[in-house]
């Protein structure tokens, strides 16, 4: 019913081009600038109707599609006795270099040595990981017949791991024939997520995104069997990550809970997380950043990310993260880093189209009086996120952005999020080259 649904949609839009003045069905494919016959900026009536519509059926879908939770456990020596339960006695770590030289796989290590179960550890994932780190570790997985995969990192290594059952389980699709919506619709072998950031929250999501070296495109794979089997949430793989990585990470997740809460695809219940979200982050992101020991705050930040995750699993993103992936994948722009400098220019960029939503969510978290207009709290709560960025060093500005890349940067962000993420207001090509301008560094 959904597939019958969703063919129509395409349909009925692949037809329609002509409506937009174009000459071909490719050409209306095309970012929508390259089609503006008259030089405007804004998205033609089609393409908004389509972009529309796409997201109305997502969202209708959300109660009968595949979404879990992953299974929570408290320790990564957990994992040993989980497996063996399973019958699993080989298994992949994808790690990065830094965690694994740190030591912090040892307790982990000596649980699998103590239950006999097999285990090698892919430790190459890079930060925005590649194509070639999936598939070198791929390798691996296959050479040593592992049979499950434990993701130990920030997100990259988790994604990372995420791509490569994905390839485990789809031997002829390449990564790159995965981007978008549910491409893979197979069940993954065995995934466990460890989290050592308080940030992404992919150990909860069904997004992996990975980045083509040789393009330096970053795009985004979303697909339910994506999501983690397990969780490992604890706060002490969170105390020696350096200040400015709990900042930027933290604000990671404040930026998933607010644009899974701005989106026109929020639900009761990402709606909750996204508040709990938001609260959790206000109260514990500062604490944690000036006390790194401050194992209350570490723990409430986990939470903060694993809810914020939840919530825009099936509430989605927004521009903000369309824009930071280009930057990620052409510049190797923290995800962090490029979220928090950009939120506040994103939100200030949908204008009037958040002030109802992010007016309310100021009100409800405290950052603004409940007398004042939606116009006024939402400028508030911009007003917080600059404040929170100031306060932990981070930067009002992006460097290394080159004004000739922008066209292609936007174009990327632009097919990213269109039809896809249930943003506010939709936005062409044209009008996302503001937030590239707004945040490059003057030189
Ligand atoms: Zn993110």
């Amino acid at each position: 019913m959904f597939a019958l649904v969703f063919t129509s949609i395409w349909r009925m839009y692949s037809m329609s081009y002509e409506y937009c003045g174009c000459e071909s069905f490719e050409e209306a494919k095309q970012p929508s600038f390259t089609h503006d016959k008259k030089g405007k900026r804004d998205m033609n009536i089609v393409k908004k109707a389509y972009c529309r519509t796409f997201q109305t059926v997502f969202k209708w879908a959300i109660p009968v599609l595949p979404y879990r939770s992953p299974k929570r456990l408290k320790k990564a020596e957990d994992i040993a006795p989980y497996l063996k339960k399973k019958n699993i006695n080989n298994v992949l770590i994808v790690t990065d270099n830094f965690i694994h030289k740190s030591g912090m796989l040892k307790p982990l290590k000596e649980a699998l040595e103590k239950y006999a179960i097999e285990y090698s550890v892919f430790d190459e994932t890079v930060a925005n990981p590649t194509v070639a780190n999936v598939e070198k570790a791929r390798s691996m997985y296959l050479g040593n017949s592992c049979k499950a995969l434990i993701g130990f990192g920030g997100g990259s290594s988790i994604d990372c791991a995420k791509a490569v059952g994905a390839r485990v389980v789809k031997p002829n699709q390449p990564i790159r024939k995965m981007k978008g919506i549910l491409k893979i619709w197979k069940k993954l072998p065995l995934l466990i997520a460890v989290p050592t950031t308080a940030g992404t929250g992919s150990e909860v999501t069904l997004a992996s995104v990975i980045t083509d070296g040789e393009t330096r495109h970053k795009f985004p794979i979303n697909d339910f069997f994506l999501i983690p089997k397990v969780a490992v949430l604890d706060p002490e793989l969170t105390r020696s990550l350096p200040k400015n990585l709990t900042a930027t990470t933290g604000m990671d997740a404040l930026t998933h809970a607010v644009e899974a809460y701005i989106g026109r695809s929020v639900t009761r219940d990402t709606h909750e997380d996204s508040i709990k979200a938001v609260n959790l982050i206000f109260a514990n992101l500062e604490k944690a950043y000036e006390d790194g020991d401050d194992m209350k705050a570490r723990a409430n930040m986990l939470r903060a990310a694993f809810l914020a995750g939840r919530a825009f699993t099936k509430s989605y993103v927004g521009y903000c993260h369309a824009v930071a992936h280009s930057l990620g994948g052409k510049y190797n722009t923290p995800h962090g880093l490029a979220n928090a400098v950009l939120l506040p220019y994103t939100l200030e960029l949908y204008g009037e189209s958040v002030y109802e939503k992010l007016g309310d969510l100021a009100k409800v978290t405290g950052v603004a009086d409940k007398s004042l207009s939606d116009e006024e709290a939402s400028k508030l709560f911009i007003h917080k996120i600059r404040t929170m960025n100031k306060n932990m060093g981070i930067p009002e500005k992006l460097s290394g952005i080159e004004e000739e890349d922008i066209v292609q940067l936007s174009t990327y962000a632009e097919k990213e999020a269109n039809p896809l993420y249930p943003v506010p207001k939709l936005m062409t090509r044209k009008e996302l080259e503001k937030l590239y301008y707004d945040v490059m560094e003057e030189s």
